[in-house]
């Protein structure tokens, strides 16, 4: 009586570790497929200059369009995408899309500027260098168009990601340090590091003007931007207020659902020749 019990049970425990394992492995081996079947789109959230409201440009956020039409945000698979390899890829794929969805309205407006987020396997291989410039050789669109976003965990091999954004900023291409004020070795590689612009985390613009400690490292950010002769972006403005703040400061360029929201392709393009039309093309940076 008991051999016939204890034998359901272990094919039982058997069975909860295939399907806990099955569970486990099923998200990289569905990534795997996504990236084969090209699964990726890009929005994009306008970049505003805030001194006059100009629109001079947008970031590339990707989103996983699943076969069932469902948008999956990128906090839900980038990291996943990190551990596997798979960004490589993906950021390829992002590089298509830009070309893709905005590639002649880049090329009709020279101020135009697309910003676009690497990983640190982006970073510290450098191949992306030779993938951008022979997907933009043949469009006509021009490298200096072609802003690069790095977040501080993008340089775990410092020596590489000097040696490769300095590469990027020769093909001209602009540099932006992304999420910056969140690591925790902000001053220290800074210094030497290629770069053009810095980027404030939401995290800070969320409270700035009403927490006197947010506030004050938000002025330490600009002021230290404007001593090494970096642009500032703001990100993740949603009020009035917060953009106001900001320009008072003399922060260069803003954005977040105070302006817009990121927009599929169609509505970016439409968004931008709005702007166009309203304040005439940006000045070129
Ligand atoms: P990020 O590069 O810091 O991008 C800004 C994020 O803040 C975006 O989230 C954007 O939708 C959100 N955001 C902008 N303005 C506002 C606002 O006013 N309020 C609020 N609540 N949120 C705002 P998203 O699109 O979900 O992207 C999240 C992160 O995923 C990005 O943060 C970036 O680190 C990463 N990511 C997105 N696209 C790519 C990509 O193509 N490659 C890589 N490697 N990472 C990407
Ligand atoms: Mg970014
Ligand atoms: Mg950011
Ligand atoms: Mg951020």
């Amino acid at each position: 009586f008991l051999l016939p019990v204890g034998a359901f049970i272990a094919a039982f425990i058997v069975g909860i570790v295939v399907w806990l394992s099955r569970k486990r492995l099923e998200p990289r081996a569905e990534l795997a497929l996504a990236v084969q079947n090209r699964e990726f789109v890009v929005h994009y959230q306008p970049i505003v200059a805030l001194a006059t409201g100009i629109c001079v440009g947008a970031e590339a956020l990707v989103r996983w369009r699943r076969p069932d039409g469902t948008l999956v945000r990128p906090d839900l698979f980038i990291p996943l995408a990190e551990e596997t390899g798979l960004i490589m890829p993906i950021t390829d794929q992002v590089i298509d899309a830009v070309i893709a969805d905005l590639g002649s309205t880049l090329v009709a407006d020279r101020t135009l500027h697309i910003a676009v987020n690497l990983s640190a396997a982006d970073i510290s291989s450098g191949r992306f260098l030779d993938v951008v410039a022979r997907k933009l050789a043949p469009t006509g669109i021009r490298p200096e168009q072609l802003w690069l976003e790095a977040t501080e965990r993008g340089f775990i091999d410092i020596e590489a990601a000097r040696v490769n954004l300095a590469r990027a900023r020769q093909a001209g291409h602009s540099v932006a340090i992304d999420d910056f004020g969140t690591g925790y070795s902000s001053l220290q590689y800074l210094e030497g590091l290629p770069m053009d612009a810095l980027k404030i985390d939401k995290s800070f613009i969320d409270t700035v003007g009403k927490d006197t400690a947010t506030s004050s490292v938000t002025l330490h950010i600009i002021d230290m931007a404007r001593e090494l002769g970096l642009f500032t972006v703001a990100e993740g403005i949603e009020t009035a207020e917060q953009a106001e703040y900001l320009k008072a400061r003399g922060v260069d360029f803003g954005q977040g659902w105070l302006f817009a929201k990121p927009l599929p392709p169609t509505e970016f393009a439409a968004y931008h020749e709005r702007s166009r039309r309203i304040h005439g093309p940006a000045p070129e940076v």
